[in-house]
């Protein structure tokens, strides 16, 4: 469920620190470290897995809530228009492998297209 090399486990467990956002049941949203847009958030679901191809060890209604909360985030940044982006592998750019949702609001700048 944790991996203790993991950069978002130890974000989750309080042993790195960041800026939260949002906090939920099993999903966390912070501020990104190296932030692309003027606002770029990153929602990461508690439980460790390493990318969206394994999103099936989520069940329906925690996938639901996952979305859900995504959006919730969203709107309490203040964002009305905005990107929700994952990349999957790192041939599709994914460099922290610990399931995450960008979340990005305004000017975008240095993300891959
Ligand atoms: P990926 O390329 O894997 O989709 O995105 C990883 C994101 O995590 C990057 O945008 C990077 O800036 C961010 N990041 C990496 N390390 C940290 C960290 O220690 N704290 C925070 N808040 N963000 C991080
Ligand atoms: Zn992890």
């Amino acid at each position: 469920m944790s991996d203790p090399n993991c950069i978002f486990c130890k974000i989750v467990a309080g042993e790195l620190p960041a800026t939260v956002v949002n906090r939920a049941d099993g999903l966390i949203a912070i501020e990104d470290i190296n932030p692309k847009a003027d606002v770029h958030l990153l929602v990461i679901p508690e439980r460790h897995f390493a990318d969206f191809r394994e999103v099936g060890v989520l069940s329906a209604d925690e996938s639901k809530r996952m979305l859900e909360f995504i959006a919730e985030t969203a709107q309490k940044a203040g964002l009305e228009e905005y990107r929700v982006l994952n990349f999957c592998g790192a041939g599709a750019g994914q460099t922290v492998f610990h399931l995450h949702w960008h979340v990005l609001g305004g000017t975008i700048r240095g993300m891959p297209a």
